[in-house]
């Protein structure tokens, strides 16, 4: 693989950043990856996996000379890590974030970037439940799309060159309009977040079954929610908050078709039912064939095994 930067910085190490740091010494991407994070907790678990080259609680110093600066902070402090990076920023140099959300992010962070320097938003659609600088691992990217949302007279150079970068990951870049990304994962991703949330949630509330039945017989369903149901709180509290305006229009169509579900079931329409069922068999067919899935049984779990680290 080829140098491609000479200076990547990265801002936030959980599972985002350290995935990519892993990649990027994996690939031998950077001269030099110099790491920053809020707490001096999360650096030093940082340098003792050895994510990085240099290793600076402040982002500040950190973004100092690299021609790729990556925010991965929950979406909610993206406004206060691009005001506290803006005066070091080098002209030239290449912003990206991996923000959930994208219209909120760029309505934070933009008005900071001074002239001269590449804002250019992205989300990777990766990720898994876990939280933190140890729950990174390589290849976290591979096969998943990236989603860019470029403001308006972004340098096509600077664009090609980003998706350079994450095309090396080996993920596949798309581009969209902010407002429309907000709304297409309102529904792939945070509607699906809340429902779980909600569903376990509620079975928490049931404290009756809880304790026993719940958990002994999870693998009936429940299970699958309550991966989703374990997400970071803080990064999903920042998601519902930041793309707030699609999440309600989603959860509004949802409750009508729960209503419509509910009045089936209530009236005995099974052949409504039975539609319905049919109907998104087919879409998780779609998924497979697209390669964001695998067809294996117990939802392409692999037991026991680790994911593979730079
Ligand atoms: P994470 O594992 O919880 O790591 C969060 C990082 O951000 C840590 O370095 C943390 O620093 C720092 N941070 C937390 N609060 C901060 C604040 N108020 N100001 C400055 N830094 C702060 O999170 P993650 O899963 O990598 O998520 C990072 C971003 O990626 C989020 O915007 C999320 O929406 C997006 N994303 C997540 C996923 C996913 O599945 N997790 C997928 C795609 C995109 P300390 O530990 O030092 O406090």
């Amino acid at each position: 693989m080829t140098i491609q930067f000479d200076r990547i910085a990265l801002i936030g190490i959980g599972l985002i950043g350290s995935s990519i740091a892993h990649d990027v010494k994996r690939l031998g991407i950077a001269k030099e990856v110099v790491i920053s994070t809020r707490s001096a907790d999360t650096l030093k678990r940082a340098e003792e996996l050895g994510l990085g080259d240099r290793y600076l609680q402040s982002a500040a110093e950190a973004v100092k000379d690299a021609d790729l600066v990556i925010v991965s902070v929950p979406v909610g402090a993206s406004g206060s890590v691009a005001k506290e990076i803006a005066a070091t920023l080098m002209p030239g140099a290449i912003v990206t974030d991996v923000g959930s959300t994208k219209a909120s992010v760029i309505a934070q962070m933009q008005p900071h970037i001074p002239e001269g320097v590449h804002f250019i938003p992205g989300h990777p659609l990766a990720g898994t439940e876990k939280s933190g600088p140890d729950a990174g691992f390589a290849g976290l990217f591979e096969q998943r799309w990236c989603i860019f949302t470029p403001v308006t007279g972004t340098d096509p150079a600077a664009l090609a060159k980003l998706r350079h970068f994450w095309e090396a990951l080996g993920a596949r870049v798309d581009e969209m309009d902010p407002q429309h990304h907000d709304k297409v994962l309102a529904i792939v991703s945070h509607l699906p977040h809340i429902i779980a949330y909600n569903i376990v949630g509620t079975a928490d509330d049931l404290e009756a079954v809880t304790e026993s039945e719940v958990i002994k017989y999870s693998a009936s369903g429940f299970r699958d929610f309550t991966r989703l149901a374990a997400s970071d709180p803080t990064m999903w509290r920042d998601v519902c908050l930041h793309n707030k305006d699609a999440i309600l229009e989603m959860l509004s169509r949802f409750s009508e078709d729960l209503a419509y579900l509910q009045r089936a079931i209530r009236w005995g329409e099974g052949d409504k039912l039975f539609e319905l069922f049919t109907r998104t068999r087919a879409i998780r067919r779609s998924i497979i064939q697209a390669g964001q899935d695998v067809d294996a049984p117990d939802f392409g779990r692999h037991h026991g095994q680790e994911p593979k680290k730079s």
